[in-house]
């Protein structure tokens, strides 16, 4: 399996297969330094990039360092995230052709402010990187900043398996 970065149409780089991938292989492990949630929020709180990927109930986070960083979110990818033992692997929900470009479904939460708008082309685009559960929630923050109570938290965004 040969994966390589280079520019994406969805999203500045992106990473992409050279080989053909059957469908149910490990594409890549989406690896790095394990921070505590705290910790992570600590280092990013101003930063409008991050390359977090949440673990179990999301109190230890992944801060990516690796190929897989650089997998682009598509509300119609060709990739899913799983976590095994601690480890999150992207594995293929399809057979993948060689040059086509990897991608998951980021399912984000926890972006503050940050609308994480989605560029994927997908026809059933969401328009959004966050996950179903983080949308609504973002629904009712957004009433409740509209009645006033504003939702302060300002925290870099965390991807996580589904
Ligand atoms: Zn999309």
């Amino acid at each position: 399996m040969g994966l390589i970065i280079r520019s994406s149409a969805i999203h500045a780089a992106g990473c992409y297969t050279t080989t053909a991938i059957r469908k149910g292989t490990r594409v890549a492990e989406y690896d790095g330094p394990r921070l505590s949630k705290r910790e992570a929020d600590r280092c990013y709180e101003q930063s409008p990039i991050t390359y977090l990927f949440g673990l179990g109930n999301g109190s230890i986070v992944i801060d990516g360092h690796c190929m897989a960083m650089f997998i682009n979110h598509s509300c119609n990818p060709n990739c899913e995230t799983e976590e095994v033992d601690g480890r999150v692997w992207i594995t293929a929900i399809r057979d993948i052709a060689p040059g086509e470009e990897i991608t998951y479904d980021y399912c984000l939460y926890d972006g503050g402010d940050d609308e994480a708008v989605c560029n994927c082309g997908a026809k059933k685009c969401r328009g959004t990187m966050y996950s179903h559960e983080e949308r609504s929630r973002r629904r009712v923050a957004a009433k409740k900043a509209a009645s006033g109570k504003r939702d302060k938290r300002k925290t870099g965004k965390t991807a996580r398996a589904r």
